[in-house]
This record gives C-alpha cells, sequence and structure tokens, in this order.
C-alpha cells in the first residue's frame, strides 16, 4: 500500500525523488503518540534511494539556481499559498504523528511554515545585497552564489517548522534539497513534497527520503556530492554526522540541545517570572529551547515556588486534538523510558521531586505528568543533561554573580530567559550570560532576521536572516580592476 489516510489526509508513505514516488523494499512502523494507533507503514530508505535522491537534485541545480532569486521566489510563494490553503490539513496531520497541541499547530505552527518559505523568498531578492567598496581603484562585488546540494537532517519535536527553517533558505538561495525527517514524524514531510509539486517546483528540487537515522540519515552526509549539511537534533548525533562530514570536508550548520536556564533575580515580577517558568512544560517540554533550570534568588524563592505551583496546576493534560489541552504525550516509548530513566535515577539520588515524577495514570500511554525537581544537587545529572520532557528543575542562588554562574554552568549554550524589574541590572546579567538568545521578561519571541543557534555544544551557526544565506550560499567576491578593458 503506498498510500494511507490520516486525519482526513491522504498521505504518500513512499519517498518523493525527482518529483516521482519511488517505494522500498523494506518498511517502518509509525504510530501516533496519542493512542499508540497505527499510521502505516512508511518506506525504509538507505544507500539506493539516498544515492538517487542526491543524484537528482545534482541533475536539477543548474536549472534552479539559474531562475535567480525572482524567479524562485515566485515557486517559493506559490508553495506558501498552499500551505496557507491547507494549515488545518498539515495541522491535524501533524499532531497525529508527533503529539504536539492541535490549538498551537494552527494558530502558529503551520502559519509559520508559510512565513518561512515567504520570509527566505523575499530575503533573497531584497535584502541579501552587499555594498560594493573600492580598494585602491578595484571593485570588490560580493555575490551569494547557489551552492549545490543541501543535505537536511531534521527532529520530531516540530518537524515541519524545523524543516522549513532549513528548507526555505537552501531553496532561496539556489540550493536543491534531499530532506531526511525524523522517522518518528514522517508524515508532514511527505505531505509538503506534494505541495511543492502543485507549485510546480521542477522535479528534483526537493526531495524527501525517508528512513532511520543510521540508515538513510548516514547514506546522506557521508555523500560526497554534498555542498551542505544542515542538522537539527541532538549532540550525540551531531558528532556522528561531524565524523561523516569530515570525509568530504562538506560545510555543516548545527542546531543542537539545550539546558537552558530562567534566571529569576530579586527584582523580578513574581507572577510574570512563574508565568514564564511554566510555559517551559510547552510541547510536553520537547522543546530544544525549553528553560529547563529555573534558578530563583533565594530571598523570593518561596513566594515564587508557590506562584509557580498555582500555575502549573492550572495546566490541562490530555489529547493534544482538544482545543482546551495545554499538555499532551510525549513523541514514542523510547523517548518515554527515556524520561522516566532520568527522573527515577535522580529519585535514587535522592532528589526532592516536588510535584509529578511520574507518568499520568489517569491517561495511560505516553503521557508524563509535568515535573519539578527541587533544589537537586549542583553537577548532578538532572541538572546538566538534556531530559527533553516535561521535567523542570529549580534552584536558588544569593547573588547576580552566583546565578549568572550557574547559568553558564553546563555544556549547553542556546538560550537563557532572564526576569528582573530593573533595566540597567538586566542588561549587565545579560551580557555575561553565553547562549545565543537571551530572552529578557519574555520567552520564544522569535523574528527571522535575528540570529538562532547555539553557543558551546548547542550548535554551529546561526539560522535567520542573512546568517542561513552565508550557510547556504557560497559567497563569492569578485575583485574587478580598473585596468585592461578594451571597450
Ligand atoms: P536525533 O539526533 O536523535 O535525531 C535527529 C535526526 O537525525 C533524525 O532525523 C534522525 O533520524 C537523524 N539521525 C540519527 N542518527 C543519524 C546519523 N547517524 N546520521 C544522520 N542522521 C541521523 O534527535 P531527536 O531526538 O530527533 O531530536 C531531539 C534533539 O534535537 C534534542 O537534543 C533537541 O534539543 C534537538 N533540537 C534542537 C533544536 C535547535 O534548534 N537547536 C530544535 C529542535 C530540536
Amino acid at each position: 500500500m503506498s498510500s494511507i489516510e490520516v486525519a482526513g489526509a491522504t498521505i504518500d508513505t513512499r519517498h518523493y525523488i525527482d518529483g516521482k514516488r519511488v517505494a522500498s523494499a523494506a518498511t517502518f512502523t509509525n504510530t501516533s503518540p496519542i493512542d499508540g494507533s497505527f499510521l502505516g507503514e512508511i518506506a525504509r530508505g538507505g544507500q539506493a534511494e539516498i544515492d538517487l535522491a542526491v543524484a537528482a537534485a545534482k541533475k536539477a541545480f543548474k536549472g534552479w539556481a539559474s531562475l535567480g532569486p525572482k524567479g524562485r521566489g515566485e515557486i517559493l510563494h506559490r508553495i506558501a499559498d498552499l500551505v496557507e490553503a491547507n494549515i488545518e490539513t498539515l495541522a491535524n496531520l501533524e499532531t497525529m504523528d508527533n503529539g504536539s497541541l492541535l490549538r498551537s499547530h494552527i494558530r502558529g505552527v503551520m502559519p509559520r511554515v508559510a512565513m518561512n518559505i515567504r520570509f527566505f523568498a523575499d530575503w533573497a531578492i531584497n535584502d541579501l545585497h552587499h555594498a560594493s567598496f573600492e580598494t585602491r581603484s578595484h571593485t570588490n562585488n560580493i555575490s551569494y552564489d547557489p551552492s549545490g546540494v543541501a543535505a537536511l537532517i531534521t527532529p520530531w519535536n516540530a518537524p515541519l517548522m524545523l524543516a522549513t527553517w532549513k528548507i526555505g533558505p537552501a531553496l532561496a538561495a539556489g540550493d536543491t534539497v534531499v530532506l531526511k525527517p525524523a522517522e518518528w514524524t514522517p508524515l508532514s514531510a511527505s505531505y509538503f513534497a506534494d505541495l511543492t509539486k502543485q507549485a510546480g517546483l521542477p522535479d528534483g528540487v526537493f526531495n524527501v527520503v525517508q528512513g532511520y537515522g543510521r540508515e538513510a540519515g548516514a547514506a546522506l552526509v557521508a555523500h560526497p556530492d554534498l555542498a551542505r549539511i544542515s542538522f537539527t537534533g541532538s549532540v550525540p548525533t551531531a558528532k556522528t554526522i561531524a565524523r561523516a562530514a569530515a570525509d568530504n570536508l562538506t560545510p555543516v550548520s548545527f542546531e543542537l540541545g539545550g539546558k537552558s536556564p530562567c534566571i529569576v533575580l530579586e527584582d523580578a515580577d513574581l507572577d510574570l517570572a512563574a508565568t514564564l517558568a511554566v510555559e517551559q512544560y510547552d510541547n510536553a517540554g520537547q522543546v530544544c529551547l525549553s528553560g529547563t533550570r529555573i534558578l530563583v534568588h533565594k530571598n523570593i524563592a518561596d513566594a515564587f515556588a508557590t506562584k509557580f505551583a498555582e500555575k502549573a496546576a492550572l495546566l490541562k493534560q490530555g489529547d493534544p486534538r482538544d482545543l482546551t489541552t495545554d499538555i499532551g504525550p510525549q513523541i514514542h516509548q523510547v523517548h518515554f523510558d527515556r524520561i522516566s530513566g532520568f527522573v527515577e535515577r535522580a529519585k535514587a539520588e535522592g532528589a526532592n521531586i516536588v510535584m509529578g515524577g511520574e507518568a499520568n495514570g489517569d491517561l495511560g500511554g505516553l503521557y508524563y505528568r509535568p515535573t519539578l525537581v527541587m533544589n537537586p544537587a549542583a553537577g548532578s545529572e538532572i541538572v546538566t543533561a538534556e531530559v527533553f520532557g516535561p521535567v523542570l528543575c529549580m534552584q536558588t542562588f544569593e547573588s547576580d554573580a552566583e546565578a549568572v554562574e550557574m547559568a553558564n554552568g553546563t555544556e549547553f549554550g542556546l538560550a537563557a530567559i532572564l526576569v528582573s524589574g530593573n533595566r540597567s541590572r538586566a542588561d549587565a546579567v545579560a551580557a555575561q550570560l553565553v547562549a545565543g538568545t537571551i530572552w529578557v521578561n519574555c520567552f520564544f519571541v522569535r523574528d527571522l532576521r535575528a540570529p538562532f543557534g547555539g553557543s558551546k555544544k548547542s550548535g554551529i551557526g546561526r539560522e535567520g536572516g542573512t546568517w542561513s544565506f552565508d550557510f547556504y550560499a557560497d559567497v563569492k567576491n569578485t575583485v574587478v580592476s580598473p585596468n585592461g578593458w578594451k571597450e
């Protein structure tokens, strides 16, 4: 069977290569995290399918590159139009596949998918210009040329959203693409491939190979014909990919994990601080940039904890298709077990779990209760490792300097949230934090013109605006002499 019905949509379960559907002899099983229901058998690609896809992308490159930013932009806007026309379908599909809230998919995530594509298409047309300048009467002309085939590897926590942070700029830059979606969430990429076809994207410009990371993913990143590898996922996988990329010296862009701090200074608005802290349970804690380490000044810790508990008690856990639900299930049994493993080991070490710390018995399945670990030991696993689930730690500090030291005290540096009532104090603390994004008295304000990415082990490179094109394009300087002209 080459297609399945999910949430009223027909999804092709095969790869999408050179504008055609391609089957594999092997398949893998896809289930819904909502209730464990069987969604379908998905084509399980490997070396052969990757070779086909990269060859198709390589063949299509010259034609796509030659369209220029305007020609490419017209098609990219048509893709965005089709995404907008299919928001309900994409939202329902993604919710069935990854268990994130339908409410968020409809209101925020899927509209942003369309916006991501439009933004980068327009940026390539209007903003990707570097002023020429003179060197001893020679003119330096800087251009952003298409670079070739971009391999895109994406995770399951916001599948299409995160993929289009890469697909948008890669295609706008004139690269052609092979996308390998996460094996736990293969569906929205397949549906999106159909939309690219409907929009008239030339065959071979965008390809999707489904399959496991260790098979399709490994074959893709080791391919010698890639110009770029862009990866969003975990640190261990990034290390494997970096080794594979090294053989071909393929440039990499990595958006990786985090263990971000949410710092509440002594002068913070406690209500705002507690609201922001409780937001860190969003997407059942499966958000790379979550502020999972809540660092609170000792003098306000009790008052803050009371407010936090009041607000957290209002969270409704349940079926993510119910528009009143705040927290859905974890993505997969393997991931659920990983989360509960972290919590059980913390318990065994004597950690004080004041909220949650177990599966939600009323719901069963993959629903893990929002959990708070109070004052875990400094340096313990639960405060240093990324859990990627609804598990927050709360620790106290006695001075701004100590808060900074604790905040910077992990191997990660993706984001930080800082809550303070005093601007100059907030500026001084923010300046000392090592992270790609600092949110002061707010969370998750993301403008595509701004750089996004991680410091330390949280990533290599930045996405957004010209930063994306610095990666996907071949940046070239053509130096033109005033001499030697015959006309
Ligand atoms: P993961 O590293 O297990 O997998 C990510 C992708 O890599 C999947 O498509 C997988 O199939 C593929 N993959 C696995 N092994 C591979 C290999 N050897 N070669 C090539 N590809 C391979 O990560 P995950 O569990 O899917 O996602 C969760 C992680 O992603 C967390 O660490 C989270 O913080 C991170 N993340 C980061 C950002 C960001 O923007 N910084 C955003 C979302 C998620």
